[in-house]
């Protein structure tokens, strides 16, 4: 993968599949492939007919990990996937998931995780046996061989058990050979959706994008603090911990795809209503509005809206660029932003420029498209971001930057304008924020704006500004 992208990153996404008489497998291949967003590192899918569970599973996109001859191998009416970026634990196979174990009494079981845990210490302890424990490359390993030690026979009477014991965020689904299962923390911090299939069956997918792809109806969100299971007789719920939602704010700014329908709003709204509050907080005499690809062009839509300036989409996208595994040379490399972005000149060339960016993290990039702009002929630039400045790292499963790297953390909007090279620089307030997502303050959580987290996170990780940097094998 190209490396000189600077933005967030998720962790990973989830998929489960439980359709009777059908190759549950192929729908889940599908649901995975439309949240490919949230994970290019490593794909994988497990199956099962009832009587044997196949795992399947490779570093890459998934449709580089999956051909036709090894979804068909993947038999059965039930299946859980995953795709996988990672933020604790490093970028191997054998962190891919979904991860596979076998209980004492010889269930197999196999579990996808998106999140990021923040007791690992203590679930470290808690499994007891070090040498199990020190197998355990992820966090999702730990939570994995935890279930397996504490198995009682029931998967959901062992979830409800365990996950009490476990601190940070999951949205999980699993399965053994009888059914599949979903868990999410009590905070709800990243989505789990669950949808209906329309021969019958069910399909749960962290966005509603991997549902609407199989013709699924979205039903509801697993909610916080539930798990569930499903088998043919249906759904059975149980609540392991009260729900004390807060809900990942940068899954509105960047990390969601813009048609990901949560109860409150479409994320493409909630950019477009950052944007106009953009325009209110930061009005600029300019000619033109134009946002940075992908995710700052809703809430680009938005500024131009409410302020009447008119929007142009003055950067084309090089879409094909970093989804190859040809690695660009050390020359290429140095043409950065250039090889994902190009300007439209007759666009640029004398304007003044309000540019729509969703964050800035480190600022290699914005840095890098300011000059673009300038060489491209830009008379002056307002760089307004759709979201408050990051100042605090994420410990729930989204690679930021430590503090030390991040821009934001010691920088004035003036001093960042002047570093950036552009002639203004604002922000969305965290009000702002909250207000365009349509959700109460309360079930947010907005930590890496504020540096207020909501979920304890272990003394260690804390220390290390970043999730738990888990051993290599
Ligand atoms: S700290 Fe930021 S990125 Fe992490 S869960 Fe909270 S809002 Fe999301």
């Amino acid at each position: 993968m190209t490396t000189f992208d600077d933005k967030p990153k998720d962790e990973c996404g989830v998929v489960a599949v439980f359709a009777p008489e059908q190759h549950a497998a192929k729908l889940a291949f599908y649901s995975l492939q439309s949240i490919q967003h949230r994970g290019q590192e490593s794909a994988g899918l497990a199956a099962s007919d009832g009587q044997h569970l196949l795992v399947h599973k490779d570093m890459g996109l998934v449709a580089r990990v999956f051909d036709e001859s090894s979804l068909a191998a993947l038999e059965g009416h039930l299946s859980i996937g995953h795709v996988r970026y990672s933020t604790a634990g490093s970028s191997i196979w054998a962190n891919a998931q979904p991860a596979f174990t076998e209980t004492a009494s010889g269930t197999p079981l196999v579990l996808a995780h998106n999140g990021n845990l923040t007791n690992t210490g203590e679930l470290r302890e808690l499994i007891g046996d070090p040498q199990e424990s020190d197998k355990c490359t992820s966090d999702s390993l730990l939570l994995t061989t935890l279930l397996k030690t504490r198995h009682n026979g029931s998967t959901l009477d062992t979830l409800v058990e365990v996950l009490p014991l476990v601190t940070g965020a999951f949205s999980l689904t699993l399965a053994d050979n009888q059914a599949i299962y979903a868990a999410r923390d009590p905070h709800g911090v990243r989505p789990l959706m669950l949808g209906r299939l329309p021969d019958g069956g069910w399909v749960l997918a962290s966005e509603t994008c991997g549902l609407d792809i199989v013709g699924a109806i979205v039903v509801r969100e697993i909610e916080p603090g539930e798990a569930i299971r499903i088998d043919e007789q249906g759904i059975e719920s149980r609540r392991f911990a009260e729900p004390t939602p807060k809900f990942c704010a940068f899954e509105y700014v960047y990390i969601a795809r813009p048609d990901h329908q949560t109860a409150e709003t479409s994320v493409y709204r909630a950019r477009f209503e950052m944007g106009k509050m953009l325009a209110e907080q930061y009005p600029v005499n300019a000619d033109v509005v134009i946002g940075v690809p992908d995710s700052g062009a809703a809430a680009a839509s938005g500024y131009a809206f409410a302020s009447g300036i008119p929007y142009a989409e003055a950067l084309q996208k090089n879409r094909y660029v970093g989804r190859t595994f040809i690695q660009p040379t050390q020359a290429l490399r140095q043409l950065g932003i250039r090889m994902k972005l190009n300007p439209i000149h007759d666009m640029i060339d004398g304007k003044r420029l309000v540019v729509v960016d969703d964050s800035i993290v480190r600022g290699n990039t914005s840095r890098q498209l300011m000059d673009m702009l300038r060489r491209a002929g830009a008379k002056e630039i307002h760089l307004l971001v759709s979201s408050p400045p990051v100042k605090w790292p994420c410990f729930y499963g989204i690679d930021m930057a430590s503090r030390a790297e991040l821009i934001a953390a010691d920088m004035t909007t003036a001093q960042m304008a002047e570093y950036l090279g552009a002639d203004s620089v604002g922000y969305l307030s965290v009000e702002g924020l909250i207000k365009s997502t349509g959700r109460a303050a309360k079930s947010l959580c907005v930590a890496c704006f504020t540096g207020e987290y909501p979920i304890a996170v272990e003394d260690s990780q804390m220390l290390a500004g970043r999730p738990e940097p888990i051993r290599q094998p």
